[in-house]
Parts: C-alpha cells; structure tokens; sequence
C-alpha cells in the first residue's frame, strides 16, 4: 500500500522541483491536503477537498503505485527542472493518518482520559476565540482543568499580553471560575520568552498566582548550541513547563542544538515539565527525544497549541508522540487531577 507519508512526501519532493508558481502551489497544497487527512487515503475512493483539481491526475498516478519504492520512480519521471530531495525538516513527523492509528492502537494513552488542557491561545494574544469559547471547547472535549497560556508582549508576539492585558485576563479568568470552575477550572499561564541569556522577558513580579510556559521564538535558525540559554531558564522562578524545546516547525527549520541529556537533567532536577506540542507543525519533542526526557526522569506536558476551539484536538497527537516513546500515563500531568498543580504553589489559588 501506499501511506499517506509515503504520498505526502512525494508531492513535497514534486513541488520543490518546481519553480515558484501555480503548479508548485498546487502540489504543496496537495501535499499538506495529504499529510493532514486523519485516514489514509489508500483504497479510498472521496480524496480530501483541498486536494486541487489541476494534480488530480498525478495523484491518480502515485496512488496506483505498490508501494514506496513505485511511488518513487513515479515521482521521478514526474518531476519538474529541479532536483527531487528529501528534506531533513519533514523527517520524524507523523502524518495525521498516522496519529489515528497510533491512538487506536492504544498503549495505555488514550486521548479521551485526558483531564487537563494545557498551553492554548485567546483572543488577548495570536488566538482567534475569547477565553469563554476556549474555556467551553475545553469542556466539551472532557477536560476538568484547563491552563491559558497566551504570549507576553516581548520579541515574539507583538500582540501579547502586557501587565495590563495580563490583569484583565486574571478577572476574565476569576469570572469564569466563579460560574464553572467546578466543571472546568482554569489557571491562567502565559508563554513567555527565554531571551539569549537564558532570562524570561516577564519580571517576577508578574510571575505570581501564574503558571509560566518558557519557550524559544527567536534565533530558531542559529546553529550554535543552547544548552546554556535552556538550562539558565530552567532555573529561572516560576517556570511550570518548558515548551516546544526545539523549535522545530514542519517543513522549515530543524530547531535549535543542544545537549539534551543535560537539558532533560536540569529539567527533572529543577522539577520543570517537558511539553510534548502536539501541533502537527510543531510535533515537538519527537519520540526519540521523548524518550531520553522519560529517561532522565521528567515528566510531561501535553499541549495542543490550540489557537481556535478546532486546535484543542492536537493534544492527540501528542498523545500519539508519547506512545511512540513508551511513556506511561503517570509520567503526564494531563492526565492526573487537577491538585498537582498546586503543589508548592499556594499562590495559584487551585481549589
Ligand atoms: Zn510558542
Ligand atoms: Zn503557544
């Protein structure tokens, strides 16, 4: 048979070979079209919508192809002026299809026990719904406690929070928990931003009665290595979650160096937990790092990233990651209650 990553890839390869232009924008349009299809679209007969018309004949193509070596050599007699490559930024990604599969396998990580809805967006930074829509996506999708983790208004997001912003998201968030908090609790976070030295781009008086999620936005492409830049920040006060530690986004960049064993040591020391961003751009850790997080004792975070209700649905495939890495459910925060979060911060007011 031929996967969804197999085909996927090959309209990536196909693009590329292409000048800039209709053609090329179509197969990448192709190419994510497949990517993103939650079955695999061998033996089906409906392609998805977003498929354009003008490479359904090459689709028909590849699709007849036996497997991966056919679809191959089919890409090959295909292929535009340029070169036809793989590309070392879509390597180690599970395609939509692939998550599926993985979750029904099961592995003791099923995505509807999932009890906490971790690191999603507002309105108030880059999301596009109100906390209360965010709040009651979480709901429907079984979550008793929920953490609201939008930017900080420093070199990431222009549109963050400032200290303003960040009061004003504390009562929206009281509010809601005053009506619904017994259904669905919701601690406020923010992203914040590990800055060259290490340091976050939020002062600790900002940092009280909030769970911060420390990430890297900028020099995502550098080559230097930042074990330094990531441990520093793993010390900094506050710091409940470590987020998308490489900065890897599909099909862009590789995402930053660094010694990972002695990221993941300083994390479990510094009792920090290691998000797993089920983005499907993001996927970030992959398995394999996971796996070696899992090693050195830390625990995790599964974060859908969620900048719509839509998104929410993400943390499936951070599910899906863990299972791959052999993580066990006690090892993820979001799937225990929501009391944890409290210990040794009685500034959050967790009830
Ligand atoms: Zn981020
Ligand atoms: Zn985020």
């Amino acid at each position: 048979m031929v996967s969804n990553a197999d085909l996927a890839e090959a309209f990536f390869q196909l693009a590329e070979s292409h000048p800039p232009g209709e053609l090329r924008l179509a197969l990448l349009r192709a190419a994510y079209a497949v990517f993103d299809n939650p079955r695999e679209l061998d033996g089906v007969r409906r392609l998805p919508e977003t498929v354009p018309l003008e490479v359904l004949p090459t689709m028909a193509m590849l699709r007849g192809c036996r497997g991966r070596d056919a679809v191959a050599a089919a890409a090959h007699r295909l292929a535009g002026p340029h070169r036809l490559r793989g590309s070392p930024t879509r390597e180690g990604f599970l395609t939509a299809a692939e998550v599926s599969r993985v979750v029904a396998d099961g592995g003791g990580l099923d995505p509807r026990h999932l009890r906490g809805a971790a690191h999603w967006h507002t309105r108030a930074s880059d999301g596009a719904a109100t906390l209360e829509a965010m709040a009651r996506a979480c709901l429907r999708r079984g979550a008793t406690w929920g953490v609201v983790t939008d930017h900080t208004r420093g070199l990431a997001c222009v549109n963050g929070l400032d200290a303003e912003g960040i009061e004003l998201q504390r009562r929206a968030v009281a509010s809601w928990n005053r009506r619904r908090g017994e259904e669905l609790w919701v601690v406020q976070g923010l992203e914040v931003e590990i800055l060259e030295d290490g340091r976050l781009d939020v002062p600790r008086t900002a940092r009280e009665g909030v769970l911060l999620v420390a990430a890297i936005h900028t020099g995502l492409a550098e080559r230097r290595d930042q074990t330094g830049r990531l441990v520093r920040a793993l010390q900094e006060p506050g710091v409940w979650t470590l987020a998308h530690p490489r900065g890897r986004l599909f099909a862009r960049r590789a995402g930053i160096r660094a010694n990972w064993e002695v990221v993941f040591a300083a994390a479990a020391e510094a009792g920090v937990l290691v998000e797993v961003n089920g983005f499907p751009r993001r996927q970030d850790l992959d398995p394999t790092l996971i796996a070696l997080a899992g090693g050195a004792g830390c625990r995790f975070l599964l974060a859908s990233d969620a900048h719509h209700p839509r998104h929410l649905a993400f943390d499936a495939t951070a599910v899906a990651l863990c299972s791959q890495a052999a993580i066990s459910r006690e090892a993820i925060a979001n799937f225990g209650p929501l009391d944890h979060l409290a210990a040794g911060r009685p500034d959050l007011a967790v009830p």
